[in-house]
């Protein structure tokens, strides 16, 4: 049996919400995702990396579009040697600068101290409205990721 998660990410990857905001925005996604087994706000000293597991479709240059993979990992490495505190990356594809959590991730992916979580909502999905609805309670833009594993 594999788990499902929906994810939300708050879209500045160092920015952090208060408890208060996370519990209130955590009551807000049980009510919307009722079916959930979980539903909770995961707080992280360091930022890491939401990968989306399973789901995982690949990584393109925002600039030239190239398939970056072949970089990616080595920048993902260097990244993660100053605990991703500095996320630029020179794209080898063109040589251009780049922000690894601005790549375009054909699967949703993202950097972050925090994660707003429901283990296994058993949903197809939630509506744009009620994403608006959950940035807006948490009090930042955020990304979304339904991740597998
Ligand atoms: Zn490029």
């Amino acid at each position: 049996m594999s788990d499902t998660i929906l994810r939300y990410v708050p879209a500045d990857p160092f920015w952090q919400p208060t408890t208060e905001q996370a519990d209130k925005a955590a009551s807000l996604l049980r009510a919307m995702a009722p079916l959930s087994e979980n539903v909770s706000g995961h707080f992280e000293d360091d930022v890491r990396f939401y990968d989306p597991g399973e789901n995982w479709s690949g990584v393109k240059c925002p600039n030239c579009k190239a398939d970056v993979e072949g970089w990616w990992g080595e920048a993902m490495d260097t990244a993660f040697a100053s605990e991703f505190k500095n996320l630029s990356a020179e794209a080898a594809c063109c040589s251009t600068t780049v922000n690894l959590n601005g790549l375009d991730y054909v699967w949703p992916a993202g950097f972050g101290r925090f994660a707003l979580e429901a283990l296994n909502p058993n949903m197809d999905d939630t509506t744009h409205k009620q994403d608006q609805q959950l940035a807006e309670s948490l009090g930042a833009p955020l990304r979304k990721i339904w991740a597998r594993y």
